[in-house]
């Protein structure tokens, strides 16, 4: 280091100058950096979508809500014959495009069933809400 004010050389960990007298202010060892703690917790979020689920689940019903269940389940069985059917065909050597071409075919036979499920599922709830409000027109005549 070189003095501040005469500029003479001095060691780096001088804390006056030999020649002047200039004092230096030792150098700070720890800053202390005091932070704000960050709020990871994620609360406000968290309950509007468990909120927003809870809502769409009471909107369903019974029947529509095991209708989706179907769906969801028939969906993931065909997911997983798929793969199980993959690895099979891969053991017993078939070539990489039959095993892909077999994979695919199976992966959207199971999301069409899944699909067409929950749109009848979405239609039949439709069709009641149409049916409650109906009642209730008939009920105000
Ligand atoms: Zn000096």
């Amino acid at each position: 280091m070189y003095c501040t004010k005469c500029g003479k050389q001095l060691p780096d960990d001088a804390a006056f100058c030999d020649a002047c007298g200039a004092r230096f202010a030792p150098e700070p060892s720890e800053p202390e950096l005091q932070f704000d703690p960050p709020k990871t917790k994620a609360e406000p979020k968290q309950p509007e979508v468990s909120n927003a689920f809870r809502k769409w689940v009471k909107e369903q019903g019974l029947f529509c809500l095991i209708a989706k269940a179907v769906a969801v389940t028939v969906m993931t069985f065909y997911l997983l014959v798929a793969i199980v059917h993959m690895i099979s065909l891969a053991v017993a050597g078939y070539p990489g495009g039959t095993i892909f071409a077999q994979f695919f075919a199976e992966l959207l036979q199971g999301l069409s069933y899944g699909v067409i499920i929950w749109l009848l599922s979405d239609a039949v709830l439709y069709l009641q809400n149409l049916l409650k409000i109906k009642k209730q027109e008939l009920k105000n005549k």
